[in-house]
């Protein structure tokens, strides 16, 4: 599954998660492209495709980092989080 930016924003707004940076207050976050297992990344898309499998057999967190564009504080969000979301969301809307 791939989460686009229209996704991340909606999943944020419904889980209440505020905009300001925990240090300096400011609301401007970009999203850190990160490569799927693949290694590719498509025009208009953040982050990232990712397995079931390979996080059972690995252990391997997928996380979605975002960086404050005025202090550089990294936040990470893991991805299952949203992509459970999202489908409970399309799911939803059929
Ligand atoms: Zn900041």
């Amino acid at each position: 599954m791939k989460i686009s930016a229209e996704d991340l924003s909606a999943y944020f707004d419904a889980k209440g998660v505020k905009d300001g940076c925990p240090l300096c207050g400011t609301d401007s976050w970009s999203v850190t492209p990160a490569a799927g297992p693949d290694g590719a990344i498509e025009a208009g898309e953040v982050a990232l495709e990712v397995t079931l499998q390979l996080v059972k057999t690995n252990s391997w967190v997928p996380m979605l980092p975002l960086v404050c564009q005025n202090c550089g504080f990294l936040r990470m969000h893991h991805t299952h989080w949203i992509q459970k979301w999202l489908e409970e969301r399309d799911n939803a809307a059929g």
